[in-house]
């Protein structure tokens, strides 16, 4: 048990940590930290009923070293019934409408991903955090609630997603350079997909002009509490595009034809093997807009107490390279392990800002920056460096393990001279 002592009581208690927000990021450190001892007390807007019942709200997929971090929480439940995707594949269709592809490849990545329906997940996880022993309270948390919270335990943190609350936190203007929504985005859960002809991949596929399409397998929910696996479309349309169209779905159904009509117009290879495909449930679909932010890590609440931010309140990316989760993730691991290192001192504004810092230079910027640019038309040297991977496995490989630490692609992504260095060596390779 992680303990501190109170000196005025002369007695020894557990640390006291509330966390708002039963998402990726809460509950991972929540039921983390109550390994560990401390006292942990979860508010969080919607039960388990809700959440099971409720829309989807994201696709999560989860690259291996994120998966790492739920295995070594003991939080991976699910790994070993959903689908496994080994790989990453790429396609850009030809300009001239013929429905071919211009570019197309497929590399393996070093291992596995999954993706785990956060309606799944998330009642799942909700019962392991009661299980060990922490305390989920539903509130609708807003200022008055959480400086309650922060009157009460030694440690707040406002993991609030999406949530309206999150803004109390204020936009970081100077690491958020993208400032209006960049891709309509929208989901939808199927069944009766045809797998292709090798293994299980992303498929990222790059339509210029249009916006991007990527599929994958998962696990969903199946009725009031079974599971079953399914594929996940994710339309990424450029605003004002044909692919933003959402609008027009009334209903489920017609999200389903939009969605299989859009395949069919501009990636056919995807429509091929979707046309027999149905909606997972009526509430396996989505439609909305992301604007990139990072927010302030700290909160200040009036009456002078500090609330700390984590997963998406403080680092929101467009889902362009499914990274969202992963950053959960790793920020959660992030900010565990600096509430270990703390030991007993106090959790104060400096140590607040010192955290994030660390998790921000030396992790999620690399992460915000080569997300941001995938949402402009690619460059030249990027649509060079993606056709070489065509000929090259080698560089192929190297694109699709970047997206299990984006930080490699500092290394060859935004500058023309590095991407050419890149190409030229790994064709001498193949040369060779
Ligand atoms: C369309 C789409 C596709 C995506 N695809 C991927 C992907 O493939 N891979 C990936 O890594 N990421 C993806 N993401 C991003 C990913 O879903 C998020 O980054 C991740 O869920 C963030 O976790 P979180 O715990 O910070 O927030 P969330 O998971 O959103 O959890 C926030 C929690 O806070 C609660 N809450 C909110 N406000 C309050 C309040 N006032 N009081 C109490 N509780 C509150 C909510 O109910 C929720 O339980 C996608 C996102 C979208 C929108």
């Amino acid at each position: 048990m992680h303990l501190a002592s109170n000196a005025s009581e002369n007695k020894i208690t557990p640390r006291s940590v509330a966390i708002v927000g039963a998402g990726q990021a809460g509950l991972l450190l929540g039921c983390a930290l109550l390994d560990k001892g401390y006292s942990v007390t979860m508010v969080t807007n919607r039960s388990a009923e809700d959440v099971w019942h409720g829309k989807v709200m994201s696709s999560q997929f989860i690259f291996d070293p994120a998966l790492q971090i739920e295995r070594d929480f003991g939080m991976n439940q699910w790994e070993a019934e959903c689908m496994k995707t080994e790989g990453i594949s790429f396609s850009i269709p030809m300009p001239d409408g013929s429905g071919n592809r211009a570019i197309h490849w497929h590399a393996r990545l070093n291992a596995y991903g999954q993706s785990v329906d956060q309606r799944v997940k998330m009642p799942g996880w909700m019962k392991e955090f009661e299980r060990r022993g922490g305390e989920l309270r539903f509130d609708d948390v807003g200022v008055a609630e959480l400086d309650q919270l922060a009157a009460e335990y030694e440690l707040v943190l406002l993991a609030g997603g999406k949530g309206e609350i999150v803004k109390l936190l204020g936009t970081d203007e100077s690491r958020s350079p993208v400032k209006q929504p960049m891709r309509q985005l929208a989901l939808t859960y199927v069944t009766g997909m045809k797998r292709h002809d090798y293994y299980e991949c992303v498929n990222f596929n790059l339509i210029p002009g249009v916006g991007e399409y990527f599929v994958f397998p998962a696990l969903t929910t199946k009725g009031a509490d079974g599971t079953q696996d399914c594929d996940i479309m994710v339309f990424e349309g450029v605003p004002g595009g044909p692919m933003d169209c959402w609008g027009e779905a009334k209903t489920p159904e017609q999200h389903l034809e939009i969605s299989l009509n859009i395949l069919k117009t501009f990636v056919p290879w995807e429509y091929e093997r979707s046309r027999d495909c149905q909606l997972t449930d009526a509430n396996g679909i989505l439609a909305g807009r992301i604007t990139p932010t990072v927010r302030n890590p700290v909160l200040t609440l009036p009456s002078g107490r500090k609330v700390f931010g984590m997963g998406d309140a403080v680092l929101v990316n467009d889902p362009i390279t499914g990274q969202g989760s992963n950053n959960a993730t790793k920020g959660a691991k992030h900010y565990y392990d600096a509430i270990l290192a703390r030991g007993a001192a106090a959790f104060d504004e400096a140590w607040m800002r010192q955290t994030f810092d660390a998790l921000y230079n030396g992790y999620a910027e690399k992460v915000v920056r080569w997300t941001n640019s995938l949402l402009f038309p690619p460059p030249e040297h990027i649509v060079k460096l993606l056709g070489a991977a065509q000929q090259a496995p080698s560089l192929a490989s190297r694109i699709a393990n970047g997206f299990n630490d984006p930080r490699d692609y500092a290394e060859y992504w935004f500058d023309a001279a590095d991407a050419e260095n890149l190409i030229a060596s790994e064709m001498q390779k193949l040369a060779a």
